[in-house]
């Protein structure tokens, strides 16, 4: 049976203007297990008045902010309380693991927790300026309507990551989740009705990107654009956000590198390394997708990672013994076969995997086997450019120079893994690196409480952390003069 859902404005379930629907698929089974709203300019229009409305002349914008902070605690509990229900949408739109999946639900209400603290913190300073008899300090308003617009890989996560801050900061929402896993996000947004957060703060509209999420970002009631997903993508936001003046942040991909020094503990780098690109099925903007080694320990590791890649069972992502799922969507899964060509066609050596995975049990579904390459150049393009898949590129270095050059040698700049016991090495490497994260002996640890976002093409602003409630909020300076006795008039000449 397959479930129709509506867009949420103003608080209330809506039916799509165009009165269309769009297929959801399951990566997995393959059927259509759900109907979102074909949205439109229309539908567009509608959620963005809403929120302009209910950010400058609702409740929120008066109420104190310990009684949002409790708002926002409460959306935290209510997602607790109904992650199996959002977790099955989730899973079912983008075949990720429902262990995973939990896992990030469970994050995601931290982070509400953790701005819900920081609504009763949005601080000025006083500034003793240097001119006599001022007084002289800064507030911080809310910049205005959000638009978020996510990509389909961890929609309620990055729901929390963009919204809690925006909230917290004063500021309305409306979200844009991909077209290919809309339905989480709309499960949650009735969470958010529920918990008492009033209408129109939160909106949902679902829909095609160049539709629906290009209305919302040409939109001039728009204040903010905070975008996950792919490069091309942001590229054309920041064009069209240029027009306008919107502040713009964007998260977008990476092709980062694993370096694995000759003193590393291998055994504990192996597993970083499969945890890096094989976890979600290399679906990460982090993936691990360089494994950047040093010569003399390179067989000795790929033997490592081999072993542990050979033990990694596909299958259904609902099954708590699965370790990878699904290919997300059938273009992102015709993307990665492609490369997979291309790699070979470059003259890369494969030495696991290279080829869809189509056992039995997998139902048909989109699967890749996890895949290794030798003899990779980092010139070649399945070095440079990012695939989103379970592909692992290893590139061998000579000594440490030679690392950071390699490293840093892609347009991108996200995050960097760093596998050495020399910890003087580790802190040198972590200045030589040009990414927003580096991991020293360990990969994907992430937390809401420390910024995460990218240096060149893998975008900009930073999510997480204190500092993320400032790219929702503008800075307002006041001065008052102390002084009571008449100024001099500046037109006289003395
Ligand atoms: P995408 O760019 O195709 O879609 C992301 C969102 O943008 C969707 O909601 C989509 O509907 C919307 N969109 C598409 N075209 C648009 C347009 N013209 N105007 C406005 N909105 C538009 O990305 P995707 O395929 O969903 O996600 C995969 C990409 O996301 C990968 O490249 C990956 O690197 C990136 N990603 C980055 C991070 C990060 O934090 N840096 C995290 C996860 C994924």
């Amino acid at each position: 049976m397959t479930t129709t859902y509506q867009m949420f404005i103003n608080g209330e379930g809506v039916d799509p203007a165009s009165g269309e629907w769009l297929d959801t698929v399951d990566p997995y089974r393959g059927d259509v297990w759900a109907q979102i709203p074909k949205g439109s300019d229309k539908d567009v229009s509608a959620a963005v008045q809403a929120a302009r409305i209910a950010m400058t002349e609702g409740p929120w914008a008066t109420m104190s902010g310990s009684r949002r902070g409790a708002v926002m605690r409460k959306i935290g509990d209510l997602l607790v309380a109904n992650a199996d229900k959002v977790a099955e949408s989730e899973v079912r739109d983008n075949g990720k693991l429902l262990a995973e999946v939990k896992g990030q639900l469970a994050a995601s209400a931290e982070c509400w927790y953790y701005y819900a603290g920081l609504a009763d913190k949005i601080e000025g300073a006083s500034i003793p300026l240097e001119k006599p008899n001022t007084v002289a300090f800064t507030t911080k308003e809310p910049i205005g309507v959000v638009a978020a617009l996510t990509a389909w890989n961890s929609p309620v996560w990055f729901v929390a990551v963009k919204c809690a801050p925006a909230l917290a900061a004063g500021c309305s929402v409306v979200v844009k989740p991909s077209e290919f896993a809309s339905a989480s996000t709309l499960d949650f947004a009735e969470l958010t009705k529920e918990a008492g957060l009033p209408d129109g703060m939160f909106n949902v509209v679902t829909g095609l990107g160049p539709d629906v999420g290009a209305a919302l970002v040409e939109h001039p009631d728009v204040a903010k654009i905070t975008f996950t997903g792919a490069e091309q993508t942001g590229i054309r936001i920041y064009e069209a956000a240029a027009r306008s003046l919107k502040r713009v942040s964007l998260e977008l991909g990476g092709k980062s590198p694993n370096i694995v020094f000759e003193d590393a503990d291998l055994d504990l780098a192996a597993t970083g390394v499969i945890t890096g690109i094989f976890g979600a099925a290399g679906q990460m903007c982090a993936a691990g997708s360089r494994l950047v080694v040093h010569r003399s320990v390179r067989d000795e590791l790929i033997g490592k990672v081999i072993e542990l890649a050979r033990g990694i069972r596909l299958g259904d992502p609902m099954d708590p013994r699965t370790n990878v799922g699904p290919i997300a969507t059938a273009p992102q899964y015709q993307k990665v076969l492609q490369y997979l060509d291309i790699a070979k066609s470059e003259g890369a050596r494969c030495v696991l995997g290279g080829n869809p995975a189509s056992q039995e049990e997998l139902r048909g579904g989109q699967f890749v086997e996890p895949t290794i390459f030798v003899d990779v150049d980092n010139s070649m393009r399945i070095a440079q450019e990012e695939v989103f898949g379970p592909i692992l590129s290893v590139i061998e270095f000579g000594d440490e120079e030679q690392a950071v050059r390699i490293a840093n040698d892609v347009d991108y700049g996200l995050v960097a893994g760093v596998w050495t016991r020399d910890m003087a090495r580790a802190l040198r490497m972590s200045k030589a690196l040009r990414v927003g994260t580096v991991w020293l002996n360990t990969y994907r640890t992430y937390s809401y409480m420390l910024p995460f976002g990218g240096v060149k093409r893998s975008g900009m602003g930073r999510e997480n952390g204190v500092d993320a409630v400032n790219e929702y909020l503008e800075v307002k300076s006041v001065v008052m003069s102390t002084d009571n006795s008449a100024p001099e008039n500046p037109f006289v000449i003395r």
